[in-house]
């Protein structure tokens, strides 16, 4: 029996991108409460743990070796070379939670939201920018501001942002990431009316066929 002719509807996937430093993880900290539906899909990532981040709640720490195995083993959904190091999202991070009907969101970067829109067509696409005007500097202070990366890695990063703000037109909605509780309020409306939307199609597509 599929979820949907159990009684319940397939969870909503969120991807939210944006480039590093911009506040992704903050920004959904601060939305979380008032999306209690949405889980946060923990992903794996080879590089080093921060010291304020926790096994298991910021990322799964695995080594290369462990990695390899897991692609091996076809246990990622999508994995990407990012800054030196390889990050993915576990298979069952994701797929079982939706078919329970669970929301869940992924914060990764662009060409991970890329395969997610391959695979998951309907999936709710968010890219989080920078306030515009001094996008570089933004970023640099934040990525600087959060510490545990050294030149060569600020200025990788802040490559590779150069691209990511380039790609944009791959989502649904842009949140400018000025002040965190406002950007997180909009988050919160974004997910809100197109839960109520979905929500709306499902009960009308159940009448006209019922
Ligand atoms: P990301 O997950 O996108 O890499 P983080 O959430 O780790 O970014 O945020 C990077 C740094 O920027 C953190 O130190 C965070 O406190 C800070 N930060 C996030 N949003 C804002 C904001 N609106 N204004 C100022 N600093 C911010
Ligand atoms: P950081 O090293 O700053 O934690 O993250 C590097 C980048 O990788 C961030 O943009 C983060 O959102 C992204 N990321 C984290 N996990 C995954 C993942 O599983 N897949 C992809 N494609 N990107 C991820």
């Amino acid at each position: 029996m599929s979820v949907e002719s159990a009684g319940h509807q397939r969870g909503l996937l969120l991807v939210l991108s944006g480039p590093s430093g911009v506040g992704k993880d903050t920004v959904w900290r601060a939305a979380a409460p008032c999306l209690p539906s949405v889980q946060k899909a923990v992903t794996c990532t080879t590089r080093a743990r921060r010291p304020n981040e926790v096994e298991g709640v910021d990322y799964f720490f695995v080594s290369d070796a462990e990695f390899d195995r897991l692609l091996r083993d076809n246990l990622l959904l999508e994995w990407a070379n990012v800054h030196a190091h390889r990050v993915g999202i576990p298979v069952s991070s994701v797929s079982g939670r939706m078919e329970r009907g669970e929301d869940v969101i992924c914060i990764i970067e662009v060409q991970g939201a890329r395969r997610i829109r391959e695979l998951y067509p309907e999936a709710l696409l968010i890219f989080l920018k920078p306030p515009p005007g001094r996008e570089a500097d933004t970023l640099k202070e934040r990525i600087v501001g959060r510490g545990a990366a050294d030149d060569a890695e600020v200025e990788r990063r802040l490559q590779t942002a150069t691209w990511e703000l380039g790609q944009t037109d791959l989502y649904d909605h842009q949140i400018i990431n000025d002040q965190v509780e406002r950007a997180a309020s909009e988050l919160c409306e974004v997910v809100l009316r197109e839960k109520e939307q979905r929500q709306e199609e499902t009960a009308g597509g159940k009448r006209e066929t019922g």
